[in-house]
């Protein structure tokens, strides 16, 4: 279950899937609606909070207590920017709620703070989000670091993933993950727009940087066919719903089909079809 928690942010990245021109003026789902959300999710499935920005929801912390008693045994996933756990204090309180199936999930779009700044569109992010990593692993969070492949940042996957094995000892996982094309990317397409193909095997170098020194990494969003064999364990299965996804008449024939994560809707509009190919 995918729920946003706000509609506010304090960026307004390139890339976003949401247009920010028009959530800007959404206001906040109601706390009643999100506590009827929560209650009909079945026991057990993950529950996805995002926005928006979560953390900047005034009841950010009484959502997280209301995913706690209605689905005691969900894993709660928090989709951040990051900034707001620069804050000690913030992280404290947090630490002090005790949730224990409790992931964050952090998008960081590179190893240098330009290059963050710039996708974000917002000055300063890159620091407060590293520091915000750096201040949930120190209080023992499960940290997820989300990779967003983009124009102006595959080339430097390799780079970014020594940065992170550097800095951010104890992270859960490092997530790579490809576009879709809806919102501020399908209108900022000719700044981030990059075929799968070109940007994977950059990918794949960035997931054997990690590997090599210990840490988990995943794919998502690379359909099969475009990775090396020794990857696609890392990519297999679907992470969002059908109905976003496709794969093209020719992938009928392809042995490959029930483990590929499928391409997003969005993408092939934009890219066409010959870059996948029915493996046999
Ligand atoms: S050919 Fe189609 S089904 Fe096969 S791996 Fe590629 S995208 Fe997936």
């Amino acid at each position: 279950m995918e729920w946003p928690v706000t509609f506010k942010c304090n960026n307004n990245c390139i890339s976003c899937i949401l247009d920010t021109r028009q959530t800007k003026y959404k206001g906040n789902p109601l706390m009643k609606q999100i506590e009827t959300a929560m209650g009909s999710v079945p026991a057990g499935e993950t529950i996805n909070l995002t926005g928006g920005e979560p953390t900047l929801r005034k009841e950010f912390f009484e959502v997280l207590d209301c995913a706690r008693k209605k689905n005691p045994d969900s894993l709660v996933f928090v989709v951040s920017n990051g900034r707001k756990f620069a804050n000690k204090k913030f992280v404290e309180e947090l630490s002090g709620l005790k949730l224990e199936n409790l992931r964050i999930g952090i998008a960081l779009y590179s190893h240098k703070r330009e290059m963050h700044d710039k996708i974000t569109r917002a000055k300063g992010s890159w620091l407060e989000a590293v520091q915000g990593i750096k201040n949930l692993l120190g209080k023992g969070f499960n940290v997820e670091l989300r990779i967003l492949v983009e124009k102006c940042n595959y080339r430097g996957l390799e780079e970014t993933s020594r940065f992170i094995a550097k800095n951010f000892i104890g992270l859960e996982r490092v997530v790579f993950i490809n576009l879709k094309y809806t919102g501020n990317a399908f209108i900022n397409r000719k700044k981030v727009f990059v075929h799968y193909s070109k940007a994977a095997p950059f990918a794949q170098k960035a997931v054997d940087v990690l590997r090599e020194k210990g840490f988990q990494a995943r794919l998502f969003h690379f359909p099969l066919c475009i990775i090396e064999k020794k990857y696609r364990p890392l990519a297999e299965g679907t992470t969002k719903g059908e109905l976003d996804l496709a794969l093209p008449k020719k992938c009928d024939s392809c042995t490959l089909k029930e483990k590929c994560p499928k391409i997003w809707k969005s993408y092939l509009p934009l890219a066409g079809e010959s870059e996948f190919k029915p493996v046999f």
